[in-house]
């Protein structure tokens, strides 16, 4: 039993100390609860952590933050927390976009009419397309700024998603239903190839989907996110920044993170959440941790498995109905700078072929590290780049290790058709799977990026913070509003925000 920490007497355990879990447990220490966070992992980050070889600093997955500007999500969390957020820069172009054997790319440029120029240049006739989703972001971004709970499961949830309601969102309803596809089609876009080839390229990057897919709504604020006043940022240092200052946050209010522990069970005693089932992985010892309220930061598969046989039958069969999800293959590489094209920005995205559903390495999404911004000695740089894959094709013994240095090796041709890789300038190289997400994230199979973002699963039809069982939340990106540091952190703050509304 772990001595509570001081302040109100409920004890809250928040499971996974990803940025949903570090959110959530650095904001009810905040607000005087008694919170113990909980991680099987060496650091904490999960998705958005990194990990050092021979003087790189790799980010294991996540690369670049949305939510630091001011007013911005993250921005908000480092306020309330009265911590310093990271030291970050924003990027522009936000991502330069490569389209098979085309050597110019698509600039997402910052500044709003920058981009707008570019868009007509790249896809002449789609203004009236762009122009919508420009409209609904503008709405949709004002109303996801009133803080709405979605989707709503009691009054209290009813009442912050009507709070968030102005005139001006009831105009967004009509498109709830629609998809890009539709959009497409309506302004007579459907066969337009490139734009679709390239809105498939970025949705996928954000709603684990490709454009014929992904709800209208979700798109228009994925693809929006990247324009001043807002925008993406690249954070000195790397990632772990932002874990480490939540960490850091969370101690000086008096909570403990506890890392290398195991949380094997939740426990449910009546209708209630009561506790965990926790496990040091250094001696093996075991125990329960009882709790007023459990937040899992988990993926909503593993939620069910943590449960075992006290998920109610409903939860577990919708769970179990969600089409396949996406894992990642992702090359690290730590090169000489030498190996940089001069002014590469920091994120590019390459597809290699027209063919087939984007993914299995036919596509690619490029991060470089910046001279100086604390990855890769003087010099020197790193280059990470991560494809989507079926998980389930990596679950066999049998090929693993022969298909995971095949897709390494087609991955490092790929790039060097832009960069200048050489057995000179490769100093190293590691690759990850699902396999690998799978064991230092614990996502189940190692699927990552949350649920999709279709009209069956996203927003008001996705799946709640507030699950069936009393005293038991869900935080990360299998909630509301979806995958990215930015969206946990949302997921994060109306979790807490709905315990508070529990003891007021
Ligand atoms: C390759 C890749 C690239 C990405 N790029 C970007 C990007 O550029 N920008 C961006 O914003 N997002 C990006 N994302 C998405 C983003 O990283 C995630 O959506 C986000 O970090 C998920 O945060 P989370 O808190 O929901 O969960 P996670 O990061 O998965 O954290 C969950 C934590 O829970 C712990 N845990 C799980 N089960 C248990 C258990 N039983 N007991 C104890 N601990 C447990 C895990 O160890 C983990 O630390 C990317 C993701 C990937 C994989």
């Amino acid at each position: 039993m772990i001595e509570p920490s001081q302040g109100k007497s409920q004890r809250v355990v928040v499971i996974g100390a990803g940025i949903g879990g570090l959110t959530t447990a650095a904001l009810l220490a905040r607000r005087g609860y008694s919170v113990l966070m909980v991680d099987q992992a060496q650091v904490p980050g999960g998705c958005a952590s990194t990990f050092q070889r021979r003087g790189f600093t790799f980010d294991v997955g996540a690369t670049q933050v949305a939510g630091l500007e001011p007013g911005g999500i993250h921005d908000r969390i480092f306020s309330e927390l009265a911590i310093a957020p990271p030291l970050a820069t924003y990027c522009d172009p936000a991502c330069a976009v490569y389209l098979p054997a085309e050597t110019q790319p698509i600039s997402l440029w910052r500044d709003p009419q920058q981009w707008q120029q570019e868009r007509d240049r790249q896809f002449p006739g789609s203004q009236q397309f762009w122009q919508l989703l420009q409209d609904l972001f503008q709405v949709s971004w004002r109303f996801q700024s009133r803080d709405p709970v979605l989707p709503p499961r009691n009054l209290w949830d009813l009442g912050q998603l009507l709070q968030a309601v102005r005139p001006d969102t009831l105009t967004t309803i009509p498109f709830t239903l629609a998809t890009v596809g539709d959009a497409l089609r309506w302004f007579g876009l459907s066969h337009n190839q490139r734009l679709r080839t390239f809105l498939d390229l970025q949705l996928k990057l954000y709603s684990q989907v490709d454009a014929e897919e992904t709800a209208l709504l979700y798109a228009a604020t994925a693809l929006g996110v990247s324009q001043a006043p807002l925008g993406l940022y690249h954070l000195q240092g790397s990632m772990q920044t932002l874990s480490d200052r939540l960490m850091t946050a969370l101690e000086q209010e008096g909570g403990q993170g506890l890392m290398r522990h195991t949380v094997e069970q939740i426990v449910v005693t009546g209708d209630r959440c009561s506790g965990v089932v926790i496990r040091n992985q250094k001696t093996g010892a075991t125990w329960t941790e009882g709790a007023d309220q459990v937040v899992a930061n988990v993926t909503v598969q593993n939620l069910v498995q943590l449960l075992g046989d006290r998920v109610p039958q409903g939860y577990r069969q919708r769970v179990e109905s969600l089409p396949p999800l996406s894992g990642a293959f992702v090359v690290y590489l730590g090169v000489n700078q030498r190996a940089i094209p001069e002014d590469c920005p920091p994120h590019l995205q390459f597809l290699y072929d027209y063919a087939g559903p984007i993914g299995e390495n036919n596509s690619l999404f490029v991060s470089v590290s910046r001279p100086g911004d604390g990855r890769a000695p003087a010099g020197q740089a790193t280059l990470i780049a991560s494809s989507f894959t079926d998980p389930r094709a990596w679950q066999c013994d049998r090929d693993y290790h022969q298909r995971k240095q095949d897709y390494t090796q087609t991955a490092i041709a790929r790039l060097s058709q832009f960069f200048h890789l050489t057995p000179d300038t490769l100093l190293y190289q590691e690759a990850a799977t699902p396999r690998t997400f799978a064991r230092f994230t614990a996502r189940a199979q190692g699927v990552v990026g949350g649920i999709g973002q279709r009209i069956a699963t996203f927003g008001p039809f996705g799946f709640a913070n507030r699950t069936p069982i009393l005293g038991l939340w869900l935080v990360g990106d299998s909630t509301h509003p979806g995958e990215g540091t930015a969206g946990v952190s949302y997921s994060a703050l109306t979790v807490v925000r709905q315990i508070e509304a529990e003891y007021s």
